[in-house]
């Protein structure tokens, strides 16, 4: 295509172009894009193409959790990248059976589904539990419970598991066989349970609805409930899991151990691909043929979540989201709190939520034009996601940045 041509139709696309596309882009306008094109990483910093420097407290939404461009999970591709790159599920690759190895013998899961994608693991999970009362117990049982305010992904049978509306909006019909009840309400729950009830489906931590925590007491009891009606119990780590929260995965805080349970965003530091892992008795009901994926646990994927398994494991970095995680969670509650704008901090380790008296958005936009990488996680809720390398001094440098952009908020309610 001629250039003239190609400025032609960027142009026409421009002037029929939805809000928050940038003009003359010929991608679906499904985001709303920062106006900044980051061009490279190193650790907890990214740089702009007009050289721009940021602190990185989000992580690519929790996913580069050992910082931009980790050298040991750089090497290990680069020598897979001399090796193999793809080879298909219907021969045995020994790079995947080790990283289900390495994920077994670091969890209660006896087996392990490979795919590329957070929406994936929670489908092939949606597909196990259901199969699994279908195929093995012969139960018939297909439904499955999840939660007002959860978010559990992006395609058809995700977005109907995930209890917020806003993803749901024009793309009626929604498959059958899910229920939502709001979180913490255990009589809603047990009403909701029939003997269609194949599995309960949650979060530890529901992170796009609000980085609003599990209460342990209520966990125990949805344990107890999946217990007694021989449900299964089914854990979204996607977000909170590889470390993040101070353990390797969420539900290690709680004392339970789920029979299924969804790992991606950190699993391969920026590489995607996502696991669905679960209990030995369910590793039948995935026999030949009832699952797969074309690219799921490729050997450079495997390669990838070895090496970042091994460094999170070796390098204790859970224990040092722990520890990291309580530092910045002072600073911010000494200097946030008489804050008439913040209403509280919450979470666990290094995935922290501020929630305020209004909207942040342009509190989060202010953040990056001072250079400090935040997301929102609902309409009033800050959230904070740094990797788990971050040091002390960076840590300081993006309280100095919040705490001067939210107590002017509060000086300004208070007018
Ligand atoms: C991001 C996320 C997903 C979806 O993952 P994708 O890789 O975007 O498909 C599902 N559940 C939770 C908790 C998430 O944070």
């Amino acid at each position: 295509m001629s250039e003239v041509k190609g400025m032609q139709q960027a142009a026409e696309a421009g002037s029929q172009q939805a809000p928050g596309s940038p003009a003359g882009s010929s991608l679906f306008p499904t985001y709303a894009r920062n106006p900044v094109a980051l061009v490279k990483g190193q650790g907890s910093w990214l740089w702009d193409e007009e050289g721009n420097k940021y602190l990185d407290f989000m992580s690519g939404l929790a996913v580069t959790n050992l910082g931009h461009a980790p050298q040991e999970i750089k090497e290990a591709l680069v020598q897979q990248l001399d090796e193999l790159w793809h080879v298909s599920n219907l021969f045995r690759i020994p790079g995947q059976e080790e990283a289900a190895a390495l994920l077994t013998a670091n969890s209660h899961a006896d087996a392990v589904f490979f795919c590329n994608s957070g929406a994936e693991a929670n489908e092939a999970a949606i597909k196990l539990a259901r199969r699994y009362q279908q195929k093995v117990l012969g139960s018939g049982r297909y439904e499955i419970i999840t939660f007002q305010q959860s978010f559990h992904g992006r395609t058809l049978a995700t977005l109907t598991a995930t209890g917020q509306d806003k993803v749901k909006e024009g793309f009626q019909p929604l498959p059958d066989g899910f229920k939502h009840v709001p979180l913490h309400d255990l009589e809603a729950l047990k009403a909701a349970i029939g003997s269609q009830t194949a599995a309960i489906m949650l979060e530890m931590i529901q992170a796009e609805g609000g980085v609003n925590l599990v209460d342990p007491a209520y966990l125990k009891e949805v344990a107890a409930l999946c217990e007694e009606h021989g449900l299964l119990l089914i854990v979204d780590e996607i977000q909170t899991g590889m470390g993040r929260t101070g353990k390797l995965f969420a539900f290690e805080h709680y004392g339970i151990e789920p029979d299924i349970f969804t790992l991606a965003k950190g699993l391969g530091s920026g590489f995607p691909v996502g696991a669905m892992l679960a209990k030995g008795k369910l590793a039948p009901a995935f026999g030949p043929g009832s699952h797969g994926s074309t690219f799921g646990g490729t050997p450079l994927a495997c390669a990838v979540v070895k090496a970042t398994v091994k460094a999170i494991v070796d390098s204790r970095l859970p224990e040092r989201a722990a520890e990291m995680g309580a530092y910045l969670r002072q600073k911010l509650e000494d200097q946030l709190l008489g804050s008439s704008f913040v209403k509280e901090i919450r979470g666990r380790g290094l995935i922290l939520g501020i929630e305020c008296g209004a909207a942040v958005s342009e509190l989060v936009t202010e953040a990056r034009e001072q250079g400090l990488l935040v997301v929102t996680a609902g309409p009033n809720v800050i959230r904070l996601l740094p990797n788990l390398l971050v040091t002390q001094e960076e840590i300081d440098q993006a309280v100095g940045v919040l705490v001067s952009l939210l107590s002017r908020q509060g000086a300004a309610a208070k007018v």
